[in-house]
């Protein structure tokens, strides 16, 4: 089994991620999160939303409808543009993108000959209304760009921020790719993090070069913040050919994924290009002069953010003389944060104790801070085989009560990754937890 095989089975396998409707035979690039994923994808998005949106004054957070007007997408050059180069093989009629095949002139699968590459529009189409004509044909939106530009006006109206400034979102995009592989990586129902910074860019002035480079520095610092290694990233520079019809500068930063490079991040200069075609502009009030801001777009996939934690989290190595695979998370992306056990199930006064712990780790928290949450209670089995399920899905911390802590209100905290064991008070653990994990 090679790394990513064994990463979809022990996402299955612990609730993280599940093919979508599973029991129906599952549907081509679309997964559902399980209670462990749902807990990994809210961490990295609260993450990124306070990163992003509530630590800065400069930007402005949304949450735009999926269904928009078709006049968006004549706008921004999506119905025209946004395609891929299909090829289909004239024997067995599989079908590839043309750059899936790169050098090679013939089918993947059966050797066939194959046809010339046509564009294929990846936008989803759907209706709306009950009336079953064209008129009420609409799409699902391939991007979440365009409902903060649509949303541009409403901003400055409702908040008249100054130039430079931003607007944000997180939500689901979707694509309908010919050829949807590599488990989260090329889905078809996916969620983008993504930012619109406006800028002015007066002529012969190196504005979005400087905000480009910001935006770029600003993105590898949030890699690290989450915990994907540097050794792992590559910025790559998009020849002008294969950028997006909007964009006139792109970087890709790719991840070293288990089938090869690959994106992961994206950042774009998109110019005035979409402002422009929606005939939006800005009034600078102090100048008294209106003109089109430019855009430079970071974006940033959360499923292939996921792919890429599990990737770097997941090892197999040895604690205490017995074999373990082991997700190494970052603590402050972790879904479980802390595992409280007794050392026996058969102990009552164990037991109770042990549930007190663990309800306090839920609840109480150093003055002003949230609890450690969330938490799990686990007394099932002897105490290796409960550590060996808590490092299979990466919580940082298990807290053992023994019968030392009835003695004197001490418990064992066990830390995942050296396995070494500290006795901490009750009193102090809720602090020390919030003081490892952050
Ligand atoms: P690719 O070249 O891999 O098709 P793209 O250049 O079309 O990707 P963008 O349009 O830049 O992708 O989309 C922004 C981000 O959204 C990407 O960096 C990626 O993280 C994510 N993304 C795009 N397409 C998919 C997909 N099909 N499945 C999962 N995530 C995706």
């Amino acid at each position: 089994m090679d790394n990513l095989e064994k990463i979809v089975s022990l996402a299955k396998r612990r609730g993280f991620i599940y093919p979508s409707s599973d029991i129906y035979g599952g549907l081509a690039g679309a997964w559902d999160y399980g209670p462990l994923g749902v807990l990994l994808k809210n961490n990295i998005k609260s993450l990124w939303w306070k990163k992003f949106v509530l630590d800065r004054d400069d930007m402005y957070g949304i949450d735009s409808a999926i269904l928009m007007n078709t006049k968006v997408w004549e706008a921004s050059g999506h119905i025209k543009e946004f395609s891929d180069k299909l090829v289909e093989c004239k024997k067995c009629h599989k079908r590839f993108r043309a750059e899936q095949l790169k050098e090679e002139f013939c089918c993947h699968v059966c050797g066939g000959e194959i046809t010339e590459p046509r564009k294929f529009n990846t936008m989803f189409k759907t209706l709306i209304g009950s009336a079953e004509d064209s008129a009420s044909q609409i799409y699902l939106r391939p991007e979440t760009a365009q409902g903060m530009f649509v949303n541009f006006k409403n901003i400055i109206d409702s908040f008249h921020p100054k130039i430079p400034f931003g607007i944000a979102q997180i939500g689901k995009a979707f694509r309908n790719e010919i050829t949807p592989c590599d488990f989260i990586f090329r889905i078809r129902e996916f969620e983008q993090m993504e930012i619109e910074y406006f800028i002015k860019q007066p002529n012969g002035v190196l504005a979005w070069e400087k905000s480009f480079e910001y935006w770029l520095n600003q993105m590898h610092d949030w890699m690290k913040e989450i915990g994907i290694s540097g050794k792992n990233i590559f910025d790559r520079e998009v020849e002008e050919k294969d950028r997006a019809h909007y964009s006139k500068r792109t970087i890709d930063i790719d991840y070293n994924y288990p089938f090869g490079r690959g994106e992961l991040y994206g950042i774009a200069y998109r110019a005035d290009f979409d402002l422009k075609n929606h005939g939006l502009d800005y009034y600078d009030e102090e100048t008294k002069e209106t003109f089109t801001p430019h855009v430079i777009e970071p974006t940033f996939g959360i499923d292939r953010t996921i792919l890429a934690l599990l990737c770097e989290a997941y090892s197999e190595d040895e604690m205490g003389g017995e074999k373990r695979i082991v997700l190494k998370f970052n603590p402050k992306i972790a879904p479980v944060k802390a595992a409280v056990f007794p050392l026996l199930k058969n102990k009552p006064e164990l037991v109770e104790k042990a549930k007190e712990v663990y309800a306090m780790v839920k609840k109480d928290s150093p003055a002003g801070e949230a609890g450690i949450q969330p938490a799990m209670f686990d007394d099932n089995g002897n105490i290796g085989k409960r550590y060996r399920r808590q490092d299979e899905i990466g919580t940082p911390f298990c807290v053992t009560v023994d019968f030392e802590t009835l003695d004197n209100d001490t418990v064992t905290v066990r830390s995942r990754d050296t396995g070494e064991q500290e006795r901490v008070k009750i009193d102090e653990l809720t602090k020390f937890l919030h003081n490892a994990i952050s």
